[in-house]
């Protein structure tokens, strides 16, 4: 099947000059990466036609370049299908190109040490199989921070999910030293579902950094204002929706 790219538009029109843009990036992928997302998925929430139409030329790259390179080619991907919502009709009609780009991942994820490029190539993973929010909220658990709105009283608490400490803090009362309640983690063996699933996955491939994190992620808090109690995921969700 033939592309027909002048009648489909990226962030800046028409998607004509897109395959010269993919010979670019195929040359140069950590050159040209930030180039090729600024037209094809601008601001990481709205990837463009040309972005979709992208992505079994994407998989075929994935596939041929070197391991050190790969990252930038599934991350790419992985921005662009963070877009599509979950059962959307681009999951079926790329199924073949999405099953490989999922499979590349799958494979480079243990191979992955730094907790930074880990986290972005497991979000990849979900957006690969379709998973909505967490393929772009994990982020939290590699720099230890989540801010949250709390259900009741509205406020903007800060969650500290810290390798020593982990409490939720409200920034409302910066002239008194903020309150801060302690988060109040899952029992691992509580887990379902995704939850469990991550939390397994990062104990395999040694992350442990990332396994600690997620039992406060699908925790429990406490509003440090009104005393309200509330699901970390819930609140961490309810910003994308
Ligand atoms: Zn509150």
């Amino acid at each position: 099947m033939t592309t027909d790219w002048p009648t489909l538009n990226d962030a800046c029109g028409s998607a004509a000059h897109v395959p010269a843009l993919l010979d670019s990036f195929e040359a140069d992928q950590a050159g040209v990466w930030s180039e090729l997302l600024d037209h094809l998925c601008p601001h990481l929430d709205t990837a463009y036609l040309a972005g979709f139409a992208a992505l079994p030329r994407l998989a075929t790259l994935a596939t041929r370049t070197t391991t050190e390179d790969r990252p930038w080619v599934l991350l790419a991907a992985g921005a662009i299908m963070s877009c599509a919502p979950t059962g959307d009709a681009v999951f079926e009609n790329l199924a073949t190109p999405l099953a490989d780009l999922r499979r590349l991942t799958d494979q480079l994820l243990p191979a992955t040490a730094a907790p930074e490029d880990y986290i972005s190539l497991l979000q990849a993973l979900l957006s690969f199989e379709g998973v909505e929010i967490w393929d772009r909220c994990l982020e939290g658990l590699q720099t230890g921070e989540y801010e949250v709105e709390c259900p009741y009283c509205g406020v903007n608490i800060l969650l500290a999910l810290g390798e020593d400490e982990c409490f939720a803090s409200s920034d409302d009362h910066p002239l008194r030293d903020a309150e801060k309640t302690p988060l109040r983690p899952s029992a691992p063996e509580q887990l379902e579902g995704l939850a469990r699933r991550l939390y397994n996955r990062a104990l395999a491939d040694g992350q442990q950094l990332v396994a600690q994190g997620l039992p406060y992620l699908f925790g429990c808090a406490t509003c440090p204002d009104c005393g309200t109690a509330f699901s970390v995921a819930d609140r961490v969700s309810a910003r994308w929706r």
